[in-house]
Order: C-alpha cells, then sequence, then structure tokens
C-alpha cells in the first residue's frame, strides 16, 4: 500500500529483530505480533490479570482499580466489525479509570476528505494516551507502531499502539486472553483460587496431567489458513516445552495451514500434526481421546472471493463441528475454547454442548477483560502500583 511504502523494507525483517523495536528496557512498548509474548511475560500478565479479577470482587478493590490509570485516554480505532475485542477492552479501561473514545466506522473520520490513514493515527496519538487499532490491512498496525517510534526518536509525542487484530494474519491480544485461560485451567494449586477443584480431582484419573501449558496436545479445528486467532496462539505455545499441535481443516488451500506457519512451528520444536477430519487417528487411536485442550473456530467467509464462497460452499463441513458424542470422546478435563463468534449457521459448536463443564468459551471472553486490563497496565508501567494497592486492599479487608 502506497501509505505504508516507508515502512515497507522494515516489514520483511524476521520477528526477532522486529520484536526489540516494540519493547523498552525489558518491557511491552507495542503489542504488535504474538511472538512478543514469551512464556515469562505471560506469567507476568497473567498474574497482574488474576489480581485485577481478585479486586475486581470487592468494592474497595473497584475503586482502587478505578485510580490506577484515571489520567489515561484511550482511542479505540476499530474499522473491522468486532464486539469481544472491542467491548473487552472498553470494560478493561473503565475498569482501570481510563477514558476511551472510538472511531469504527472510516466514513465518520477526515478519511473521506482523503485524509491518509497515517494523519489519521498521529492524530488520534495527538489527545490521546494509546491506540487500540482493529483492522483489515495486515501490517497497518505494525507500520503505526514504526510511525510512534520515529516521532519517539524525533522527540515527539508517541503512544503505545495494540493491534486488537490485524487481516488474517496476527491477533496477539486473543492469543494472551487464550493463553490466560489456558494457565488458569492448568493451574492446580489449591491457594491460587484458580477454580482449579474439578481438574485436581481429576488428575487422580490422569496422573500424566501435569500443571501449566508445557507436555500437553492442543488441537486446533476450522479455518486454520485465515484464522488469525490461531495463528497467534500457536505461536505462543510453540515457545513451550513438549507441545503437540494438531490442526484439523477442510482440504481446501485456503483453510489448510499455510507453509510459513508450519515451517515457523516445527522449527520452534514443536511437533505439528494436520488431519482433515476430527474423527482422525493419531499414532493408531482416537486424536479426541489425546487432545488437552481444543481449540475450535469458524470459517472465515468474509475473506472469500465469489468462487472460493462457491468452492467452500460445497465443502461437507460435519467432520469439523463438535457433537454430544465427539464431545464424549474427550478426556474428562480437554476444555474446549472458541474465540467466537461461533458460526450459528455452520454450528461448529452447537449450543447443547454449552452446558458440559468443559465448555469454556465464555469463561474465555470474559477473560478478555481481566487480561487486556492486566496488558494495559503493564505497558503504562504500573504493575508494581497493581501489587501495592492489590496488597492494601488485602490488609485492610483482613
Ligand atoms: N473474533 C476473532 C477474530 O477477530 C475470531 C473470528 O472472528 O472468527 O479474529
Amino acid at each position: 500500500m502506497q501509505e505504508f511504502s516507508e515502512f515497507e523494507s522494515l516489514l520483511c525483517r524476521p520477528s526477532s529483530e522486529k520484536n526489540l523495536e516494540f519493547q523498552r528496557h525489558g518491557r511491552l512498548k507495542h503489542i504488535i505480533a504474538a511472538s512478543q509474548l514469551t512464556p515469562p511475560l505471560l506469567d507476568k500478565l497473567c498474574r497482574s490479570a488474576e489480581l485485577i479479577r481478585r479486586m475486581n470482587r470487592h468494592p474497595d478493590g473497584n475503586r482502587r482499580l478505578r485510580g490506577l490509570l484515571a489520567h489515561k485516554r484511550a482511542m479505540l480505532y476499530f474499522t473491522q466489525p468486532s464486539t469481544r475485542t472491542f467491548l473487552s477492552f472498553m470494560a478493561a479501561c473503565q475498569i482501570l479509570g481510563i477514558a476511551c473514545n472510538e472511531v469504527r466506522d472510516p466514513k465518520t473520520s477526515s478519511e473521506v476528505k482523503r485524509e491518509s490513514k497515517m494523519d489519521s493515527i498521529r492524530m488520534f496519538s495527538s489527545y490521546f494516551d494509546v491506540i487500540i487499532m482493529r483492522s483489515q490491512i495486515a501490517d497497518f498496525a505494525e507500520c503505526c507502531a514504526y510511525l510512534m517510534n520515529d516521532l519517539e526518536r524525533q522527540e515527539r509525542r508517541s503512544v503505545p499502539i495494540i493491534n486488537a487484530g490485524a487481516g488474517s494474519d496476527e491477533h496477539p491480544t486473543q492469543a494472551l486472553l487464550d493463553m490466560y485461560t489456558i494457565i488458569r485451567t492448568f493451574d492446580f494449586d489449591e491457594n491460587s483460587d484458580s477454580r482449579p477443584s474439578r481438574l485436581n480431582a481429576l488428575r487422580q484419573t490422569y496422573p500424566g496431567l501435569t500443571p501449566g501449558p508445557s507436555h500437553k496436545t492442543y488441537a486446533f479445528c476450522g479455518d486454520i489458513g485465515r484464522g488469525r486467532t490461531v495463528r497467534s496462539l500457536a505461536t505462543v505455545l510453540s515457545q513451550y516445552e513438549g507441545v503437540k499441535l494438531v490442526f484439523v481443516s477442510p482440504q481446501h488451500e485456503v483453510l489448510v495451514m499455510d507453509d510459513e506457519l508450519r515451517q515457523r512451528l516445527k522449527a520452534s520444536g514443536a511437533e505439528v500434526h494436520e488431519f482433515n477430519s476430527l474423527d482422525a487417528e493419531l499414532g493408531g487411536s482416537s486424536l479426541l481421546g489425546q487432545i488437552d485442550c481444543l481449540y475450535m473456530t469458524r470459517i472465515q467467509r468474509e475473506h472469500n472471493s465469489s468462487d472460493t464462497e462457491r468452492e467452500i460452499s460445497e465443502i461437507d463441513l460435519e467432520p469439523f463441528r463438535l457433537s454430544v458424542e465427539r464431545v464424549g470422546k474427550l478426556k474428562q478435563y480437554t476444555p474446549i475454547m472458541h474465540p467466537f463468534p461461533r458460526d450459528c449457521v455452520v454450528g461448529e459448536i452447537p449450543t447443547e454442548i454449552d452446558s458440559d463443564p468443559r465448555a469454556m468459551y465464555f469463561r474465555q471472553a470474559r477473560n478478555g477483560m481481566w487480561a487486556r486490563a492486566a496488558l494495559l497496565v503493564h505497558l503504562f508501567d504500573e504493575a508494581d502500583s497493581l501489587y501495592f494497592a492489590y496488597s492494601d486492599v488485602n490488609r485492610s479487608r483482613v
């Protein structure tokens, strides 16, 4: 895109090189890609999310949280449809006292007067302290981060950029909340107040079930090729030890995993398997019976050309849909996740599954609010104040 041409040469560098520019003194400056979410950073963010979640239960904790970032303002610039990401960021801002404003339809901004996207972003940075953005243009958020870095070098006003969904490429804050959900689910510390009791009891039945995200089999089902949540979460999981990543998708070129992701995941040491049905076998026995965490996704029809739409509408999606029978083959603890929205016509997760204790998707969406609040606290370097407020509130409650 012409507007981004000055940043084009920066885009094709390895992520290890780019990520250095999105951090400052070991702390995130912008969040653009899931590869920035390393296991130690995730531990920190998930700990903060836990504190926020617990503090928010009580009026005095709630009040202290609202004072944490009451001097900040956020711009929610969402030019692609969103329900959960938009609302959970807004709720996260409200929890922390951050005032927010929004542009969701570029037709209501000066872009209709031929203002460039980059000028719009620079304007937002004049009025707000963080820009949370979603766009169908995959590289837009990354280019905005480079713009902010250039401004900082020129000693001009520069603010953090949060990528809240970039085309079919990346969705790092979804990976953050997904990891928070996984870490909470597999936390067996009785003192951590992380709802572990059901799983703790099941550890008798499954002695191989270890705490934490490592040494587990994760299965992703649906639109693997264009699901940005799949790309981002798989990238994060591949950093953990002994992880098996299984991808189940219809055999259509746009729906199967692309080779860049396949090679990257393998290079990170993860064991990668691909199948074209949930009923497949892995190593001679039922795949469903071996999964520790199941991540369902919808077919991303909005990316279809008319030819692709026709081809995909002819595919039988039954092998990629959950049923009571398929859920019955899962381990008794296996969380069923979905970034949502689910497709109510295809029904990849029928509503009859919702009452199963393994159905995690509504809690997962709620976790987005705590995880995104933790991210904002981290970006504004207020984690110490959060810990201080937490112990203060706890002390006064004893
Ligand atoms: N809400 C997720 C996203 O924004 C998943 C989806 O739309 O299917 O990518």
